[in-house]
């Protein structure tokens, strides 16, 4: 599940073959060039003698994200090999781009699959009992990321022009990575399985003692960071005023954010899509307000869970308006 979220976050930004892809693009051209070798060839007596069994076949074979490929898909494939032409330039660049066209719709369709996927897990994980959310840590460090229904194509792919430092602090944001974050501890925690429920319930209850500190509580439930997001939300909104006093923004950009609640806020920052109207100045301030937003959250969640007043709710800084 970690795993597939960084998965995405990456391969979201990148949108470009990934290495298995390279891999098997790579066999298929070595097989196909070998098969056209004259007959009295070394590696074509090799090839035909193996048969399937040699290590270029197996790559031919391999399905991106792992799995078995289906006896459509692997026929597909073979027959992408096997097409035969002329040895003219034509028709070797017509051959290469149907095997491109072939890996970027297997590209897409694994991205939406996964997206598909985490969807799917941060809802059934939010309604999960406490006892469930204490076993697997919270809903996990999707839940940003399950909000993006659109395109994938945002403000942090490489194609955007947003500066990196910006790109990566809303990249940390989409998956989750705040540092500090009780979940975080013990996500690699090879032992969590073994430790008994109170133990466990200790380790990961947010000191405010309403849920399990997890992405979405730090950031939508809990109440001791709430002065967070709503200055993160004000900062964003304070930009979009002065890009409209520069003429910069149109007015319905402003007043479209204010109809919408606080969570489709953010979603609408951190995965807005990077071609869009007006987009660079405007990605900009939106990467400068979550910068200093996940830096103003990483500092107070560190604070909040290292202080030990925390849990008189008395003195807690928590409390005080
Ligand atoms: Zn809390």
């Amino acid at each position: 599940m970690e795993g597939e979220v960084r998965t995405l976050c990456v391969f979201s930004d990148y949108h470009g073959p990934t290495w298995s892809q390279i891999r098997v693009r790579n066999a298929m051209v070595t097989h196909r060039s070998i098969m056209r070798m004259h007959d009295s060839t070394l590696p074509k007596q090799m090839a035909i003698k193996q048969g399937e069994n040699t290590t270029l076949f197996k790559n031919i074979m391999k399905k991106l994200g792992g799995g078995k490929l289906t006896p459509a898909e692997r026929l597909y494939k073979l027959n992408l090999c096997k097409t035969p032409n002329s040895g003219l330039a034509h028709a070797k660049s017509q051959w290469k781009l149907r095997i491109q066209k072939f890996q970027r719709k297997e590209y897409n369709t694994w991205i939406h699959d996964l997206h598909l996927n985490l969807c799917k897990d941060v809802n059934k994980r939010q309604s999960q009992s406490i006892q469930k959310h204490v076993l697997n840590l919270g809903i996990g460090t999707a839940y940003l990321m399950s909000l993006n229904m659109g395109s994938h194509l945002t403000i942090t792919h490489v194609n955007s022009k947003l500066q990196a430092s910006l790109k990566l602090a809303i990249r940390k944001l989409k998956a989750g990575m705040i540092n500090h974050l009780l979940i975080m501890k013990h996500m690699y925690d090879g032992k969590w399985h073994k430790t008994d429920f109170e133990a466990k319930l200790d380790a990961i209850m947010c000191p405010c003692s309403t849920g399990i500190q997890d992405v979405h509580h730090i950031i939508i439930d809990c109440e001791c960071t709430s002065h967070l997001l709503n200055n993160w939300l004000l900062q964003s909104e304070e930009a979009m005023v002065r890009l409209i006093s520069n003429k910069k923004l149109p007015e319905s950009h402003l007043h479209d954010f204010m109809q919408l609640s606080d969570i489709q806020k953010i979603s609408f920052m951190i995965h807005r899509p990077y071609a869009s109207k007006g987009s660079e100045t405007l990605a900009h301030e939106y990467g400068l307000t979550a910068q200093s937003y996940l830096k103003a959250l990483t500092d107070f969640v560190k604070t909040l869970n290292t202080s030990d007043s925390i849990s008189d709710p008395t003195s807690a800084p928590m409390h005080a308006h």
